[in-house]
């Protein structure tokens, strides 16, 4: 608290981003989702090509390359495409473009009952009413619960963090049928992990209240590069450039611009490393489901992970730290007795499952 903050700085609750260890320390961190490989080679021949005095002038304001090479990948056109500081700050402008503050309505933004924990933040900083719509018994969305509630929109995460579950385009059809006044935001940060799913990015045309909001931050390996994009009908688009025009006209620098361009051109080494993620993932459910975990079946670069008693979530996060693994522990209820473990390379999940193994076998003895 601080006389100096406004009312609101004084009230928020932040998010509280997951560990991120000093360079140096050997560590294995498998606690945020980052993309265990590193970005594509193509990236490394922009940073060496740049010509630094580039670095004089201001960058495109709408990213125009980055649009381009998202258009072409998703088969939609470069008006149908914005670009952001990552897609938190994205997420930020949708928030403030299409959700209407408490004091000018009673209606609420609906978001589920556990999401991306960024969601409520949000909602608060932007004074946003929220309306928290449960999750079913296995975890997953009832698609339905988002149809006949008045809202001022909606906030879905699919697949959703940290469950790792993905509902289907039929759901997401249904939401958006159901809502037609409000804008429907589906956040597919993972959906690259998502075996057999079709991005709702495919649906734009149809339904021109839906925004699909993407990072390179998972999976292009470009978490340290900070870009988002988003991809909906041009009048949403036009309304988040306004809104981006009266807070920070250049989101995008220059190289986070050409290096995010090479990055998504270059559709070989993303299937490659997303698919290397998806084969490690499912070695490393099995392994955990034989000693007694359970688990829904993962859409995402992550699993969401119960360990059998007598070996507690809180526990196994805490003796992994100490054995320098990482996971993410929510010290919160429903969560507690989950751990989120992202997915690293294959030497590194094999020492997380020796670890794991060991720590079960102290559990029982002790
Ligand atoms: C990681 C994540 C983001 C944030 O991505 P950045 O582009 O790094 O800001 C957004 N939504 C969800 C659901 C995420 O897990």
């Amino acid at each position: 608290m601080s006389k100096f903050w406004n009312r609101m700085i004084n009230a928020i609750e932040p998010y509280t981003a997951g560990e991120q260890p000093k360079a140096g320390q050997r560590i294995i961190k498998i606690n945020t989702n980052e993309n265990p490989y590193p970005p594509s080679p193509k990236c490394a021949e922009v940073l060496r090509d740049f010509d630094i005095s580039d670095l004089r002038l201001y960058p495109n304001t709408d990213a125009s390359g980055v649009c381009d090479a998202v258009a072409r990948k998703d088969n939609v056109s470069p008006e149908n495409v914005f670009v952001g500081n990552g897609s938190d700050e994205v997420l930020a402008l949708c928030w403030q473009t299409f959700f209407e503050k408490e004091s000018n309505t009673d209606l609420k933004v609906l978001i589920p009952e556990i999401s991306y924990s960024f969601y409520p933040v949000y909602s608060s900083f932007y004074d946003v009413g929220t309306e928290i719509i449960p999750l079913k018994e296995d975890l997953s969305i009832d698609p339905g619960d988002f149809c006949g509630k008045p809202n001022c929109g909606i906030a879905i995460a699919n697949p959703n963090a940290p469950t790792s579950i993905a509902m289907s385009l039929y759901g997401i059809r249904k939401i958006l049928e159901s809502n037609p006044d409000s804008v429907v935001l589906i956040d597919e940060a993972y959906a690259a992990f998502a075996e057999g799913y079709t991005t709702a990015a495919t649906l734009i045309k149809e339904y021109k209240n839906l925004i699909v909001v993407r990072t390179l931050s998972k999976s292009y390996g470009l978490a340290g590069l900070r870009l988002g994009y988003a991809i909906g009908d041009p009048e949403l688009i036009e309304g988040l450039k306004r809104a981006r025009d009266s807070f920070n006209s250049y989101p995008a620098d220059r190289l986070a611009q050409s290096i995010g361009e090479a990055a998504i051109l270059d559709t070989e080494y993303y299937d490659k490393t997303r698919k290397a993620i998806i084969r490690t993932r499912t070695r490393v459910i099995n392994e955990l489901r034989k000693m007694g975990f359970t688990m829904p079946d993962s859409s995402a670069n992550f699993i969401f992970a119960k360990p059998a008693l007598p070996l507690t979530a809180e526990t196994l996060y805490k003796n992994l730290k100490a054995r320098g693994i990482l996971v993410r522990y929510f010290n919160k209820p429903k969560l507690c007795e989950y751990l989120r473990i992202t997915i690293g390379t294959d030497p590194e999940m094999d020492e997380f499952l020796k670890a794991v193994k060991e720590e079960a076998q102290n559990a029982k003895n002790s």
